[in-house]
């Protein structure tokens, strides 16, 4: 395919975003696959000098090499050994995570690290969308997104996580943290007693994403 092909194929392609976009109820056309839309929104943003190709590469990259939840699991490790650490974790997380060379966007103003207790659980939610300290915990999984999810589990949390296997007695207060943009959470699971004197690194080992999003125990 020569260029100019090319770039009238891409124009055909934002064209084409456009209608699906636009029109109500398409009728003379068959919608595009997901993929198709995706390489036309990049062909788009391409053609507009914005590098939409390399950039989604490496966010496919970042997602599958470095923001992953065995971040939060060394963070949670160090604060069940180190209680000064712990302490610095719990009065400003965003500082205290950066002692581990993790870093967080600069939109994610605010890491507040919930501290579960036998007594307290925390769990968090976005009821917006799906917003998770990705970074650090790992992005979220497709249930957190789910409305399902997202409506429930401020309703009716006892129940949803219930669900999902953790059945909590009734004296175990649940407290639910609905995420904003600026501010993200990660729940501190409590150290199972059967660790104690257990390695670091041994320790990150049994701590899951779903700890630190709080809807199961360790
Ligand atoms: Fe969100």
């Amino acid at each position: 395919m020569n260029t100019v092909e090319s770039a009238s194929g891409r124009a055909r392609g934002a064209g084409f975003l456009y209608w699906l976009t636009m029109s109500g109820t398409p009728t003379s056309r068959p919608a595009a696959s997901v993929e198709q839309r995706v390489d036309a929104i990049q062909a788009a943003l391409d053609e507009r000098g914005m590098k939409a190709t390399g950039a989604v590469g490496e966010l496919g990259h970042l997602a599958q090499e470095q923001w992953i939840p065995q971040n939060g699991a060394r963070v949670v490790a160090k604060a069940w050994l180190d209680p000064a650490f712990r302490a610095r974790l719990l009065a400003d997380g965003r500082a205290a995570v950066a002692e581990l060379g993790l870093t967080m966007p600069k939109h994610h103003r605010h890491l507040a690290v919930l501290e579960n207790t036998p007594k307290v659980q925390n769990v968090i939610c976005c009821t917006q969308c799906s917003c998770t300290a990705f970074t650090i915990i790992g992005l979220p999984p497709d249930w957190y997104k789910d409305l399902e999810y997202r409506s429930r589990v401020v309703r009716e949390s006892r129940t949803v996580l219930r669900e999902m296997g953790l059945d909590l007695s009734p004296d175990v207060e649940i407290r639910v943290w609905d995420t904003t943009a600026d501010t993200r959470y990660m729940v501190l699971p409590t150290q199972p007693p059967g660790t104690i004197g257990w390695s670091e690194d041994k320790l990150a080992e049994i701590v899951t994403r779903d700890s630190m999003i709080g809807v199961a125990r360790l």
